[in-house]
């Protein structure tokens, strides 16, 4: 399958500074960026546009972008997560200049704690979490400074190695630093630098008894690496004084690395946060991180969303300053556009209806005669060539194209009625049988032999065309097809709780009648089953398929009501 290149941002305010910078040769003309997830979940759609943007920029000005993962919470990250997140990362289509991990800066994060406590930067503080966060005070609300604020040097520098053997209990400590317990911002409050955690960590092992937080940790990490521009989501906007602050009392050989925020990316119908996804997940709401309702870059593969697809939607939507929700539907649409260059079309019959052909020949030996049709295979790439579809006296149909009394507008085939059946013959409904409920088992048509290829020699017209399966030669096929997850266009707004709009019924499984070529479908390709929408075949399960999208664009939809 041929990717489509996603198209180049023409301009944001973040590749604008960064032009500022080359000119100005603030970093010798050097552009490094980092994507740093923490490994303690799988990567959402929400991540796919920090990917995006991290690797993009990178890619645009002929830098680098590191992987990093950032490992400073041991309670909560796992290996399977760090594996998976780089599996999500080449899926996507992007290649780490190289894989990094906060913890291979753990010495070095050390030494410079040491030595701002040297210049008396950083103190070890004894109370309690409650107590500090209670001295923290608030905007408006003074802060109020910590008793161990004032401790000599030695004594700071005594207790911060005491906390590294490993000599107290966790909560017993933390190393601070000592900036401004009245600064306007909060994150200058004398913010924790390091937490006393005796847990077994997946890199470091039990060599820790101390661990960084996110903020001693990030920028310090980042100038290790040598990044120049460190772009994160807007929330961190309150952080980046202290970030500038860690940065000004190190003895960097290089300029220090700028943070920038640009606005999360959120969807309607969507949670995009790993705390509430894995809540679905351990909740046995869905069934594991891939399930194809989840928005996880694994949920979307597992969908059929081609990885391109996805970058062309970050690329649309841009780097902005302020927060916005997008239509999932915008999403959706790049989805389809793209898999409608690239999908091999197919007939798949969802809720099958058997029709028989009562004037359908036998061959000499009574056998029913088989006729075969040759099938553009993609109208949009004429390269996909044709393949044969078999038809005989027996098919199945879907149940919806039917109707006995067919209501208002109804064209589809219903008694005494000619349609077209796709590509083959124009058939005319005869008679139907029932079953003791009073339902429609059978249908019995006859065909026009004259109309072979779908057209009758005298030109004559039928409102509907309708696709089918040979009975005879019909494959067995589980289908899925999805809700959205949420019902609600924004999850959570109504109760304040996002599981209240969750929708129980947002899978139905289908037992589907498809044809024989849909059987070498490889796994995890999609294809578009006519009249339907697309579908993909499941990675693992042989004849399961997923419903990525319809064939509706519902973004133009969205668009034309918003014009009017
Ligand atoms: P979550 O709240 O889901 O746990 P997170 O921000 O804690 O997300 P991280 O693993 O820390 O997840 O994020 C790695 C990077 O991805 C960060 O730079 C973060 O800003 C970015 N990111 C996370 N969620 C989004 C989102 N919805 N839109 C854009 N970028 C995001
Ligand atoms: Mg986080």
């Amino acid at each position: 399958m041929t990717e489509a290149v996603p198209p180049t941002p023409t301009s944001d305010f973040v590749r604008d500074e960064i032009r500022v910078d080359i000119e100005a040769g603030t970093y010798g003309g050097r552009v490094q960026t980092r994507f740093p997830p923490e490994p303690n979940g799988h990567l959402h759609i929400g991540h796919a546009k920090a990917i995006c943007v991290d690797f993009g920029i990178a890619d645009d000005f002929d830098g680098r972008c590191n992987l990093r993962l950032d490992d400073t919470n041991p309670d909560v990250e796992e290996v399977e997560f760090v594996d998976s997140i780089q599996e999500d990362i080449a899926w996507l289509g992007y290649e780490p200049a190289s894989v990094r991990f906060a913890s291979d800066y753990f010495e070095q994060l050390y030494a410079w704690a040491e030595r701002l406590v040297e210049q008396g930067k950083a103190y070890v503080d004894e109370q309690d979490g409650e107590t500090i966060s209670a001295q923290r005070g608030g905007y408006g609300k003074p802060g109020i400074e910590s008793p161990y604020r004032d401790r000599p040097v030695d004594e700071n520098l005594t207790e911060l190695r005491r906390m590294r053997a490993g000599e107290y209990p966790d909560g017993s400590r933390v190393l601070r630093a000592k900036i401004d317990m009245q600064s306007e911002n909060m994150q200058l409050r004398d913010p924790v630098m390091y937490r006393i955690r005796h847990s077994h960590h997946h890199r470091t092992g039990d060599t820790w008894f101390i661990y960084p937080t996110y903020d001693w940790a990030h920028g310090q990490s980042d100038a290790v690496e040598g990044v120049t521009h460190s772009l994160c989501t807007l929330e961190f906007r309150s952080n980046r004084p202290l970030y500038d602050w860690y940065l000004a009392h190190l003895p960097l050989e290089q300029t220090a690395p700028k943070q920038r925020e640009f606005a999360r990316l959120e969807l309607t119908h969507t949670v995009t946060s790993k705390r509430r996804l894995r809540a679905l997940v351990e909740d046995g709401i869905v069934d594991g991180w891939d399930d194809p309702r989840m928005p996880t870059l694994s949920g979307l593969r597992r969908r059929g969303y081609p990885p391109a697809a996805i970058r062309e939607f970050c690329a649309y939507i841009g780097l902005t300053r302020t927060n916005s929700r997008h239509d999932i539907e915008l999403l959706e649409s790049f989805v389809r556009t793209h898999l409608n260059r690239t999908s091999q079309r197919r007939m798949a019959v969802l809720r099958p209806l058997e029709v028989v052909v009562d004037n359908w020949p036998s061959n000499d030996d009574g056998t029913p005669y088989v006729d075969h049709f040759d099938v553009v295979n993609n109208p949009e790439n004429p390269d996909d060539g044709t393949r044969s579809v078999p038809f005989t006296g027996r098919l199945f149909i879907e149940r919806d194209d039917f109707a006995e009394v067919p209501p208002p507008k109804f064209f589809r085939l219903s008694p005494g009625r000619e349609v077209r059946l796709r590509g083959a013959y124009l058939v005319t409904c005869t008679d139907v049988e029932k079953n003791d409920a009073g339902e429609v088992t059978r249908v019995h048509v006859t065909m026009d032999p004259e109309s072979r290829g779908g057209t009758a020699p005298d030109g004559r017209k039928v409102k509907s065309t309708m696709h089918w399966v040979s009975a005879e030669h019909a494959v067995d096929a589980r289908v899925a097809l999805y809700e959205r997850l949420f019902s609600a266009p924004i999850p959570g707004e109504r109760t304040g709780d996002a599981m209240d709009d969750l929708d129980p019924a947002s899978v139905e499984l289908l037992d589907a009648k498809v044809e024989p070529a849909l059987a070498d479908t490889a796994p995890g390709e999609v294809v578009q089953f006519e009249r339907l929408g697309y579908f993909a075949h499941d990675p693992r399960t042989p004849m399961l398929f997923h419903r990525t999208v319809g064939l509706r664009d519902e973004w133009a939809n969205i668009q034309k009501r918003a014009a009017r």
